[in-house]
């Protein structure tokens, strides 16, 4: 490992990103919650776009327990896997009743239907509620064994867990989008814009391949 002082390595881009919205163009929880369940697999342009039709028809979680898949249904299906998504978003809407109930701790967010530690993650950091882990996306997947901070695994959780062994706690909430948006825009899958990137002289692939 190379860094010895994660907090202070990796403060230039949490700075960089922290007030950065999130790619997903949400109200409130309530949208949040629907939205990353839609976003799996799928962009966030193409959730931004569906989900104007979808929120005024169904305004909230009650609005949205009393429909029908067959009614949901019409207004995801431009949606990758919509059939799955209108079964799990119209259960957790079933189970919820409210927009007062949405679980503000990890291991409830996740024992909804098409909710991860990655889409719990986001609510919680969105939320500004208390960190449980960190975000690991597909960006973050790419990223985070370039800079040597851990090996190069396809599993999120995998590379999660070890994320949270290495870094501070007061990071968490920060980190993970941060390295998300580091993703999208510099540390991209071919030819990673390294001479922008504001923590190159603490990454192992920019020694690698610059020194
Ligand atoms: S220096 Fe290059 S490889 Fe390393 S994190 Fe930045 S963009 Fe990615």
């Amino acid at each position: 490992m190379l860094f010895n002082n994660w907090k202070e390595n990796l403060e230039p881009i949490i700075k960089k990103y922290k007030s950065k919205k999130h790619p997903l163009l949400y109200q409130n929880l309530y949208q949040l919650l629907i939205m990353v369940i839609l976003s799996a697999q799928d962009s966030d342009t193409n959730i931004n776009k569906v989900t104007i039709p979808f929120f005024k028809k169904y305004p909230d979680i009650d609005s949205l327990s009393k429909s029908s898949i067959e009614e949901i249904t019409t207004y995801i299906s431009k949606v990758k896997n919509f059939k799955s998504k209108a079964n799990w978003i119209l259960e957790t809407a079933t189970i919820l009743k409210s927009n007062e109930n949405i679980p503000n701790k990890l291991k409830d967010l996740i024992n909804l239907k098409g909710i991860g530690r990655k889409s719990a993650n986001v609510i919680l950091r969105e939320n500004k509620m208390q960190a449980e882990g960190i975000i690991v996306d597909l960006h973050v997947i790419r990223v985070v064994p370039r800079i040597g901070l851990t090996p190069k695994y396809k599993n999120g959780n995998k590379i999660e867990k070890i994320l949270m062994q290495e870094l501070p706690y007061e990071i968490w909430n920060d980190i993970g989008m941060a390295f998300s948006f580091l993703g999208r825009e510099i540390c991209r899958p071919i030819n990673p814009k390294c001479n922008l990137c504001p923590i190159n002289i603490d990454c192992e692939y920019y020694k690698n391949n610059n020194h």
